[in-house]
């Protein structure tokens, strides 16, 4: 099984509890405002990747603890990533956190998305709106739930600890990860802007 993804991260602390690789898969049928990934909107190809192949990938760190998806809209591939978090759980007892754009209403009784929630430790749900970012938390706006659909990762502030991000480079490349406070978004996207 293929999952198109824009971006992988192999290991990180600025996405959930404790150490975490992360997928942010290609395509979202949203386009929230002050979306902080635009160039993984549009539903192209991107990297397709085996399955099997992207789990030993991102179980390259043996302290890696977690898997986080996100996007792009991983409701978008559902049945893609609960095939990848089934497959790296077979090695490892994995967490899983997963953001959407989706409500979980409205994703409750769909086959797919629930092949994945049925995964999932922890969801957050709905869409970006810039206007209520209160720069709390691993959620991006005040408007997004945290869904704990486990008993696991629940002494973790996903509401309204601080927030972290990390700069990665690879080569002339820069990406960010993580939910950045608002300054380092603006930053962010003011650099981008001069260097385009
Ligand atoms: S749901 Fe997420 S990835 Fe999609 S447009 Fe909104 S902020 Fe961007």
């Amino acid at each position: 099984m293929m999952l198109n993804v824009a971006e992988t991260c192999g290991a990180t602390r600025a996405l959930g509890p404790g150490l975490r690789a992360a997928v942010w898969v290609q395509g979202c049928p949203f386009r929230c405002r002050g979306c902080l990934a635009p160039d993984w909107i549009p539903d192209r190809p991107a990297r397709h990747v085996d399955i099997a192949d992207l789990a030993g990938e991102l179980l390259a760190d043996p302290d890696v603890e977690g898997f986080t998806f996100s996007g792009g809209e991983p409701m978008a591939q559902p049945g893609a990533l609960a095939a990848l978090i089934r497959a790296a759980r077979r090695r490892r007892p994995l967490s899983l956190v997963c953001f959407t754009g989706h409500r979980i209403e409205e994703l409750r009784g769909r086959p797919g998305p629930e092949e994945l929630l049925r995964e999932v430790d922890v969801l957050i749900d709905g869409r970006y709106v810039d206007a209520r970012n209160d720069d709390r938390g691993l959620r991006g706006s005040a408007n997004q739930r945290i869904h704990h659909l486990t008993g696991r990762l629940r002494d973790f502030p996903f509401d309204d600890g601080p927030r972290t991000a990390e700069i990665r480079l690879r080569g002339d490349e820069a990406l960010m990860v993580g939910v950045p406070p608002k300054a380092v978004a603006a930053a962010w996207h003011a650099l981008g802007e001069e260097l385009s």
